[in-house]
């Protein structure tokens, strides 16, 4: 088994990356590159701007390349709650942020020639008890009422036509979700970035960030200096650099993945035959899709630590029970695979972007970002060239989570309250 992400250790080499000295002068300098900054760096180079991304690792080496591979429409959490605690507005407008975001990840595909296995099978959320099938029927009904009149609902007799396993007892539809490879993706993404005339630097951590003259921004690396006119923070989690403002809004939380070995591809198919992606209904629970190589990927938050190797294995072990539960036929399957990875979590699980103190910022998707911080990417880079001032996650205030500096000491707590809740439900 391997200790790294399937996506990455399957995705083409970028080849386009910056060489030679940093320049000393940018009209945007880009921090972090992920799907976020990359995205952006396109359009931001497309618009004729000189723009660099400093990445600290490599490009598409976080969060953008050690995800469960959904590109779902929908937003993060239940539509009917989020009617409840937003209205019915505001919650149908952030759906159909999602809903766009799905469409540009499709178009980007489509128009830079992007081979990442890219399809639109739709989404499942699968009801784990039978109590949980109300929940499903609620979201469904305020969905079809406002929103989306394709979503589909499928009850305990007829699930296992979408998904053959006991373990469940109904599941929700909404059908223009899609997946992709993520490390093809990415690595297809950054190439057209750099193609388009983008300077991305890997390896160059900025480890400082002053704001100079009143407007400018002086970007420090241990490479050198960038004078910038704006800076867009695409930093995902980080818990590096001189970002406490954004650090004490921003939980990362582990979550982890294993793939099986290519199986037999009837087999596959038996088991989820419209290729959806699958997520359960628990508070700690899983997800789950194919891979055009005839694989499982199988992930789930596992248990409340962050990832390392010996973390990422001892996760791996937990989830591979999992899936043999709901999947007893694959009990005996090899797993290739085992990573984890950090989740930007926020406090309301929404993203949040634009600007604090001068600083642009697109982060916090929640666990919900393949296609939401492409399309901010693409948001926040009309926002930079002041092409456009629309923003759907522009927000009056964005409060500190209270009691929090940059270490979740509550998380453990937390876990234990969600594995109460999963208990009794
Ligand atoms: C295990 C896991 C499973 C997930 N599954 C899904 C899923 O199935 N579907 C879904 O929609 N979403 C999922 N997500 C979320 C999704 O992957 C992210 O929301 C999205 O990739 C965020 O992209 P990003 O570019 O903002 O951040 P990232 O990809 O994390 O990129 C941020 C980059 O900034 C760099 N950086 C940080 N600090 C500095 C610094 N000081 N200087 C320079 N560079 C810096 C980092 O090295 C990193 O490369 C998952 C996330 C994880 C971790």
């Amino acid at each position: 088994m391997k200790l790294e992400s399937f996506w990455q250790a399957t995705a083409p080499t970028f080849t386009g990356a910056a060489t030679g000295d940093l320049p000393t002068h940018a009209d945007v300098v880009v921090i972090g590159g992920g799907f976020t900054g990359i995205s952006a760096a396109l359009n931001l180079a497309r618009s004729g701007l000189k723009v660099v991304v400093l990445e600290a690792e490599a490009v598409m080496s976080q969060a953008s390349a050690r995800n469960g591979g959904h590109c779902n429409t929908g937003v993060s959490q239940n539509f009917a709650a989020l009617v409840a605690s937003q209205g019915v507005e505001l919650a149908s407008r952030y759906y159909r942020a999602f809903a766009s975001a799905v469409d540009y990840v499709q178009s980007l595909v489509s128009d830079e020639q992007i081979d990442c296995d890219f399809i639109r099978c739709g989404k499942i959320k699968l009801a784990s008890k039978a109590s949980h099938f109300a929940g499903l029927k609620a979201t469904y009904e305020a969905l079809r009422t406002h929103v989306d009149r394709e979503v589909e609902l499928v009850g305990a007799d007829e699930v296992r036509s979408e998904v053959d396993s006991a373990a469940f007892h109904g599941g929700l539809i909404q059908k223009r979700g899609g997946q992709m490879h993520m490390g093809k993706f990415g690595i297809g993404l950054a190439q057209a970035a750099a193609r388009s005339g983008a300077g991305i630097y890997e390896h160059t951590p900025v480890t400082r960030l002053t704001r100079v003259n009143g407007y400018q921004h002086r970007v420090g690396t241990d490479k050198g200096e960038i004078l910038a006119e704006k800076v867009l923070m695409a930093t995902g989690c980080s818990n590096t650099g001189p970002f406490d403002w954004f650090q004490r809004r921003i939980i990362p939380v582990g979550s982890f993945i294993v793939v099986t070995q290519p199986l037999p591809p009837a087999q596959l198919q038996a088991l989820i035959p419209h290729n959806r992606t699958c997520v359960t209904s628990m508070n700690i629970g899983n997800y789950f899709r194919t891979t055009a190589d005839h694989r499982l990927v199988f992930g789930g938050r596992a248990r409340f630590a962050i990832s390392s190797p010996t973390s990422d294995a001892r996760s791996g072990k937990i989830l591979q029970a999992g899936m043999s539960k709901i999947f007893p036929t694959l009990a005996e399957s090899r797993i290739d695979y085992c990573w984890g990875g950090l989740v930007d979590m926020t406090a309301d699980r929404l993203p949040h972007a634009g600007e604090h103190e001068g600083v642009f910022y697109s982060l916090g998707y929640s666990g919900h970002g393949t296609q939401m911080s492409v399309w901010m990417g693409r948001v926040m880079a009309d926002l930079l060239a002041e092409k456009s001032a629309e923003n759907p996650w522009q927000r009056e205030s964005w409060p500190a989570v209270p009691g929090y500096f940059g270490k979740p000491w509550f998380l453990p707590v937390a876990g234990l309250w969600y594995k109460t809740l999963d208990r009794i439900s």
